[in-house]
């Protein structure tokens, strides 16, 4: 893969991108900041000091979160008798057909969809990874992101595009996130992973 982009959602939400076969690292080797790609003017506050990053949206701590809000304002959901909610309990029960955690994840979905439909306008990859504990809900989250990715990227960049799920989380030893930070001091590391 000579251009691909990789979207991490952790605990906040990163990106690696390949260029010409290189990583791209940017001015002091920082870059891919999508989680700081503003999604919505009126959203919450970013720990950057900004409103509404992507972030705020698609990063595990963002989605608990509001689960847990809609939870507690009275929302119906099968994940109400858990004390403490996790990333993967919010996949699980989507998946079990749990509404309010399903919608949570769409949201997520589009919100991840229009970012990527941005690098992808900007970058034209030929291929578009993500990595990250949510990916185990790829049924439900991949259809939102395609959907918007279509609507908002050009098409002759998007039609034959592949949006996948990284393998990479199916290794407990490394999360893709801390790949991806190593992978920024060593860029074989990352290449090799986007070749997956
Ligand atoms: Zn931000």
């Amino acid at each position: 893969m000579q251009d691909s982009i990789l979207v991490s959602v952790h605990r906040g939400t990163g990106a690696g991108i390949i260029v010409n076969g290189q990583v791209f690292l940017g001015h002091n080797r920082n870059v891919g900041e999508i989680g700081h790609i503003q999604i919505d003017p009126l959203g919450e506050q970013c720990q950057c000091g900004n409103f509404g990053c992507l972030e705020t949206v698609a990063a595990n701590p963002a989605i608990v979160k509001r689960v847990r809000t809609l939870i507690e304002q009275g929302y119906e959901s099968t994940l109400a008798l858990k004390e403490h909610i996790t990333i993967e309990d919010v996949c699980s029960h989507a998946l079990n057909g749990d509404e309010l955690a399903k919608q949570s994840l769409v949201r997520v979905g589009n919100q991840l969809g229009k970012a990527i439909a941005i690098t992808i306008n900007l970058f034209n990859p030929q291929k578009v990874i993500i990595a990250g504990d949510i990916t185990m809900a790829k049924d439900i989250l991949f259809p939102a992101i395609r959907r918007n990715v279509e609507n908002q990227s050009l098409t002759t960049f998007h039609s034959d595009l592949p949006i996948v799920a990284s393998e990479i989380d199916k290794q407990p030893t490394m999360g893709a996130f801390a790949m991806i930070k190593r992978a920024m001091l060593n860029g074989v590391l990352l290449q090799k992973l986007l070749e997956d």
